[in-house]
Order: structure tokens, then C-alpha cells, then sequence
């Protein structure tokens, strides 16, 4: 599709025949999927399948995150027309990427819905797509780790975060933003030793033997180092890339529910994840965009980028990095 399809073609997430290419109808009109791509339940033959999970029930401070994946859709109409930038192949192009909706669940129904989520992205697993997903509060990563183990075995993750989430949940039982990832490392769905958090700068002494890299000695070392530090420590197992967009400092993204001081710069995150190119990356998630509380809008576009950078990490694996 050419420029000059802008004047007579519109809602591609619906009028598209061709899954692949960039997207040139009108950026402030239209259907908004995930970058323009077709909204669609069948997986068959697709790459990646970008879902959301509108899911807010397990957070500690400010809500609103239920209604994260509409915005970031939303500010992925920008950059929908061109592929993303200072790569040198373009995965929308490359792959076959889906907007799969949202995942369906009971909101009044808590204790049902870490099963409904691993079973979405089971379904997603099977037919042999990689998910990318847009939260959606951070507990969300629990039960959709819990489908990648089933397939990869015991994952190593990347999380950008300004929280470890590694605070103890003794019954193992809680639906809370803060405990999930204790609960991966207890249960064996992540390996610690092989995983690595990024941006860390609030307290918890138990480390559970995850690797850490906090915000201080990311400002230190930058984005360049810190990225190749966790590409050694992931070496070549298979990853779970999970950025928590308060990762990023309130300036950037204040549109989050528990924000935190020394944060990365947006720019720092795009050179970090830049940086993650060649890791065996199999899914990854951007939680935590609480439209609400994002008086610009910034926070969405941040988490839009993210979840562009996410796809096109996964493009580069599935090149072979080549
Ligand atoms: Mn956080
Ligand atoms: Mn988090």
C-alpha cells in the first residue's frame, strides 16, 4: 500500500487482504488495532499475535490499567506508516502480526482469571505464534509465564521495572502485582540465575537470586552495557522480555499506578532494547499504562513503542538475527 491510499482506504485492523506492510490510511482515523494490524482470531500461519489483557484487579495503588490496551493501540496509529526506525529490517513487513482482541475473562470472577489468561496464551503457544501482550497490570505476567514454561520449560526473563515484584506471597495464593514474580522463581516457571531485573530503585532485600541491575548502575554503565550484561547472563535460553512502564521515571511515563523517582529516559529504553538484539526472545508484555493518570498521553505512546520494539526483537530472532 502506497501513500495515495490514505484518500480512499481506511480501517485496515478490518478492510486489509495483506497481513503484511506498513499501514497509510489516516493516523487520526479509522479502527484502531495494533498498528493498523487485522483484528483476527484465526492464528493460522501468523507470526505474532498482539493481545490484550484488560486487567487491573491486583494493583496496590492507583487502578486504571484495564484500559492501558485501547490506549496504546490507540498512539500505535502514529507509527503505523513507517517501518521502525534505525532497524535494518522491518518485522511488519517481514511477519505476519495479528491484533488478536482482548482476552475475555468474568471481572467479577478473581480467582478464575489467572487460569482464563494461561489458557489464552496456551491457545496462542500452540498454533505456533509468539504473544506479544499489552496490559494490564503486572500480575498479568504470572499466568502468561505459566504457558510459556509449558512449552519452553523454566524461562529466563528480562524485566524493566522500578519493583522487583519478588515480595514474598507465603500461600502462594495472592492476585497482586508486587508477589507474581516470587511466585515464578518458587514454582520454577523462571530461572533466577539466568534472568535479570533492569531499573530497580525501591527496596526489597530478598533478590530470590535474580540478577539485578538497578537504576543507579544503569545510569553508571548506560544503555549499552547494561543490555550487553543481560544478553550474557540470558546467554541462549529462551527469554521472556516483561517491561513494567513505570521502568521508565514519572517523567516519561506518568501515567502508571505506583510511579518512582530515577527512572529511565525513554531514550535510554529504546537503546537499551536495541541493545537486547539476538537474545531468544519468544514473547514479552508492556504493563502498567494507566491511561487515567497519563495527562499527555505519553505513557501510551512510551508503551506503544515498547510493545513496536518487543515485535521487532522478535522478528530479528525468528531472521535468525541476521
Ligand atoms: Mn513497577
Ligand atoms: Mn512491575
Amino acid at each position: 500500500m502506497a501513500l495515495e491510499d490514505a484518500k480512499n482506504q481506511m480501517d485496515h485492523a478490518f478492510t486489509r487482504d495483506d497481513p503484511r506492510g506498513p499501514s497509510f490510511e489516516l493516523t487520526f482515523g479509522g479502527a484502531t488495532s495494533f498498528l493498523r494490524r487485522r483484528y483476527t482470531k484465526d492464528l493460522t500461519d501468523v507470526d505474532i499475535a498482539v493481545t490484550g489483557v484488560p486487567f487491573d484487579q491486583a494493583v496496590t495503588n492507583r487502578p486504571g490499567t484495564r484500559l492501558g490496551p485501547r490506549a496504546i493501540r490507540e498512539a500505535s496509529s502514529l507509527q503505523a506508516p513507517d517501518a521502525p526506525y534505525g532497524w535494518p529490517f522491518d518485522v511488519l513487513s517481514e511477519r505476519t502480526i495479528i491484533d488478536y482482541g482482548d482476552v475475555a475473562f468474568d471481572y467479577a470472577n478473581i480467582p478464575a482469571f489467572p487460569d482464563t489468561l494461561t489458557a489464552h496464551i496456551r491457545g496462542i503457544l500452540d498454533a505456533g505464534a509468539a504473544s506479544v501482550v499489552l496490559g494490564g497490570d503486572h500480575y498479568i505476567s504470572f499466568p502468561i509465564l505459566k504457558a510459556y514454561a509449558e512449552k519452553h520449560g523454566p524461562m529466563s526473563l528480562i524485566q524493566i521495572d522500578a519493583h522487583t515484584d519478588t515480595w514474598a506471597d507465603d500461600d502462594m495464593s495472592r492476585v497482586d502485582h508486587g508477589t507474581m514474580f516470587y511466585k515464578a522463581v518458587k514454582s520454577g516457571i523462571v530461572d533466577p540465575a539466568t534472568s535479570v531485573q533492569i531499573g530497580i530503585r525501591t527496596t526489597n532485600e530478598d533478590t530470590l537470586g535474580v540478577n539485578i541491575i538497578d537504576a543507579p548502575e544503569f545510569h553508571r554503565i548506560g544503555p549499552a552495557a547494561a543490555a550487553k550484561r543481560a544478553r550474557e547472563i540470558v546467554g541462549d535460553r529462551p527469554v521472556y522480555l516483561s517491561f513494567d512502564i513505570d521502568g521508565l521515571d514519572p517523567a516519561f511515563a506518568p501515567g502508571t499506578g505506583t510511579p518512582v523517582w530515577g527512572g529511565l529516559s525513554s531514550a535510554q529504553a529504546a537503546a537499551l532494547l536495541r541493545g537486547l538484539a539476538g537474545i531468544n526472545i519468544q514473547g514479552g508484555d508492556v504493563v502498567e499504562v494507566s491511561p487515567p493518570f497519563d495527562t499527555t498521553g505519553a505513557t501510551a505512546i512510551a508503551g506503544a513503542h515498547v510493545a513496536t520494539e518487543i515485535c521487532q526483537l522478535l522478528g530479528w530472532r525468528m531472521r535468525g538475527g541476521a
